[in-house]
C-alpha cells in the first residue's frame, strides 16, 4: 500500500515567511488557513482585483518578485499554463540568490513535463489537494482535513519531505479528521490528474449529451425532465459523495434493486471499449504527446478550446438547462 501520512510538524514553518503567489481559488483559501495556523503569510500578485481582495482579507500584498524576495517559502498558486512564465520572469532570479528556499506546487504538471526547472538550491515540493478550493474551505469550517498528494522534486535541504508534510498541515489538509497525505511524485500526480480529465470526466459529459439527444429527440421525453434526471437534481453529486465515503460498489445499496441490476449488468457492456480508450489516452499523456498538444494550443491563443466552449455552450441541452436552473433558483418561470 502507498505510504499514507496523517500529521506534520508545523514548528518547521514557524520562523519562515511564506509567500502565497496568486490569490485565486487555491491561493486565497490556502493563505487564510496558513494564517489561521499561526504562520507568517504574505501574498504576491499582479496589481488588480485579486490584489485588492487579498488586502481586504488583511494580507500584506507585494508584486510577485518582491514577495519572493521577502520570503523563505513560496506556494506557486497561479494557473498551470501561466506558471512557467511567472516563474521565469519573477521568481527564478530571486531564488538563485538564496541558499535556502521551499518552492511548493499544488499540481505536478510543470515540473513533470520540464516546463519549470527550479534553481538547484531550492527544495521543490508538491502538496496537491484532491479537492476544489470551495470544498477545502467547507471542510475546514467543519474542522475536517482533506486528501493531498505529496511530492518532492528537489531535496536541497535534506528535509523536503518534512517541509511538504508541514505545509500539508499548514493548509489544513492533515492533522484533522478526514485528512491524509499520500506520498506520491510530481509525475504520478500529473499523470493521474490528466488521465481522469481525459477519460471518465469527458465520458460522463458525452454520455449525458448522448442520453439527452436520444431521450428528447428520438423518444420525445421532456428536455427539462431529462436534465433533472441527469444531473440538475443533485442526485449525481450525492452518488459521488457516497462513492467517496462508502466505496464504488458498496454505495449501490442506496439504489433500488432494479437500478442495481441495471447498473451492474451494463458495466460489462461498456468495459472493454472504455478500457481501450483509457489505455490510448494514458499513452498520449505518458509520452508527453498531450503536453505538446496543449503547448501548441496555448501558443495559438486557445483557439480550439474557446471554439469548443462556444459550440457546446450553445447546444440545445445548455439552452434548456439555463432556463431550468434559473426557474428552480427563482421559484418561477419567465
Ligand atoms: P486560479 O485560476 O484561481 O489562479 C488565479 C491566480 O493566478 C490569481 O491570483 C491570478 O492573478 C494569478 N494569475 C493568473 N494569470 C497570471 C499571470 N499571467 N501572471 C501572474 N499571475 C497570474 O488558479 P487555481 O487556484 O485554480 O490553481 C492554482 C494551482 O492549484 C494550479 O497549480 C492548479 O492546478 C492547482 N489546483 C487547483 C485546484 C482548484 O480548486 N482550482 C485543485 C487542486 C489543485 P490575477 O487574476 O490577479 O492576474
Amino acid at each position: 500500500m502507498a505510504e499514507l501520512l496523517f500529521d506534520g510538524d508545523l514548528s518547521l514553518l514557524r520562523d519562515l515567511t511564506i509567500a502565497v503567489i496568486g490569490y485565486g481559488n487555491q491561493g486565497s483559501v490556502q493563505a487564510k488557513i496558513l494564517r489561521e495556523n499561526g504562520l507568517n503569510v504574505i501574498v504576491g500578485n499582479v496589481r488588480d482585483e485579486y490584489w485588492g481582495k487579498a488586502e481586504s482579507d488583511g494580507f500584506k500584498v507585494y508584486e510577485i518578485r518582491e514577495a519572493v524576495r521577502r520570503a523563505d517559502a513560496a506556494l506557486l498558486l497561479v494557473p498551470d499554463e501561466v506558471a512557467p512564465e511567472v516563474y521565469y520572469s519573477e521568481i527564478d532570479e530571486e531564488l538563485r540568490r538564496k541558499s535556502f528556499f521551499i518552492l511548493d506546487f499544488a499540481s505536478g504538471y510543470n515540473i513533470a513535463y520540464g516546463l519549470i526547472k527550479p534553481a538547484p538550491s531550492a527544495d521543490v515540493v508538491m502538496v496537491a489537494p484532491r479537492m476544489f478550493a470551495w470544498g477545502i474551505l467547507e471542510r475546514h469550517r467543519l474542522g475536517l482535513g482533506y486528501p493531498v498528494l505529496l511530492g518532492v522534486a528537489q531535496n536541497a535541504s535534506g528535509r523536503a519531505w518534512d517541509y511538504a508534510l508541514a505545509l500539508a498541515k499548514g493548509i489544513g489538509a492533515i492533522g484533522l479528521p478526514g485528512g491524509a497525505a499520500l506520498k506520491s511524485s510530481f509525475e504520478e500526480e500529473a499523470f493521474l490528474d490528466l488521465l481522469s480529465e481525459h477519460t471518465y470526466i469527458p465520458l460522463l459529459i458525452a454520455s449525458i449529451m448522448a442520453y439527452f439527444e436520444v431521450a428528447t429527440k428520438i423518444y420525445g421525453a421532456s428536455p427539462e425532465a431529462a436534465i433533472l434526471e441527469l444531473y440538475a437534481s443533485g442526485e449525481l453529486a450525492e452518488q459521488a459523495r457516497a462513492m467517496a465515503e462508502e466505496g464504488l460498489i458498496e454505495q449501490l445499496k442506496h439504489h433500488s434493486r432494479t437500478s442495481q441490476y441495471g447498473q451492474l449488468t451494463r458495466i460489462r457492456r461498456y468495459y472493454d471499449v472504455i478500457r481501450e480508450i483509457v489505455e490510448s489516452e494514458a499513452d498520449e499523456i505518458w509520452s508527453g504527446e498531450f503536453a505538446r498538444e496543449f503547448a501548441e494550443e496555448k501558443y495559438s491563443g486557445m483557439i480550439l478550446m474557446n471554439r469548443l466552449k462556444e459550440i457546446f455552450g450553445s447546444s440545445d441541452l445548455v439552452k434548456v438547462e439555463r432556463k431550468l436552473l434559473k426557474a428552480i433558483k427563482e421559484g418561477k418561470l419567465d
